[in-house]
């Protein structure tokens, strides 16, 4: 199972915005974007200029954006997107439900965590039960109806135990009644719109 290991918060200053892939640093004023703007990364970012993009670029950026916000590799986000293409209804949207159901986002969907690194933490840890049994995938995809719950042990860990007591709605298709979560529906693109621009990703890899 392979995984970006460099540090997180250069994905940010490279795609110029804060991509939340810390936990509770990116909600502090640690953040680098907060201290320093979103500065290009590498030795002579504070030089670099962003200058005009092509239109290959603008598509290249929000497919490399998408990659990064889910923590997927170019492997696995390619063959979403061809499954996607396999799969009947609107690509983007199908594409947009492939990375919504995966288990790491899900947990992170029905604010068991504050972040999808601590979500996929979670997971590979053998802490998530999808219908009572233990998945330890990240890329599990659930599907509508699947519960998705905590054990009590691990909803006592730090990084979960406050996001249970403080108000963490979940997502709009989703419903959590204390540890136990349940996929009730797939998104909608709209629903996902603000966060992605689907149809660029798409253009990026038909081209
Ligand atoms: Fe991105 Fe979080 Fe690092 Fe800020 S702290 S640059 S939001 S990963």
């Amino acid at each position: 199972m392979a995984k970006y290991i460099d540090p997180k918060c250069r994905l940010c200053r490279r795609e110029g915005e804060k991509l939340y892939l810390k936990g509770a640093r990116c909600f502090s004023p640690k953040c680098p974007i907060e201290k320093k703007g979103a500065q290009m990364p590498g030795q002579h970012g504070k030089k670099r200029t962003r200058g005009r993009i092509s239109g290959y670029g603008i598509q290249l950026r929000e497919k490399q954006k998408a990659k990064r916000l889910y923590g997927v590799l170019e492997n696995q986000f390619h063959h979403y997107y061809e499954t996607a293409i396999k799969t009947r209804g609107n690509t983007a949207e199908v594409l947009v439900q492939f990375l919504e159901s995966r288990l790491d986002n899900i947990c992170y969907r029905l604010g068991f965590t504050i972040s999808r690194s601590l979500a996929r933490q979670l997971v590979t840890h053998g802490n998530i039960l999808v219908d009572g049994q233990k998945v330890d995938v990240p890329s599990f995809q659930t599907k509508p109806g699947m519960v998705v719950s905590l054990p009590d042990a691990a909803a006592k860990f730090d990084f979960v135990a406050p996001n249970l007591i403080e108000k963490n709605p979940p997502a709009k298709w989703l419903s959590r009644v204390g540890t136990q979560g349940k996929i009730d529906r797939l998104p909608t693109r709209e629903e996902i719109g603000s966060d992605m621009k689907t149809n660029l990703i798409i253009e990026f890899y038909s081209r």
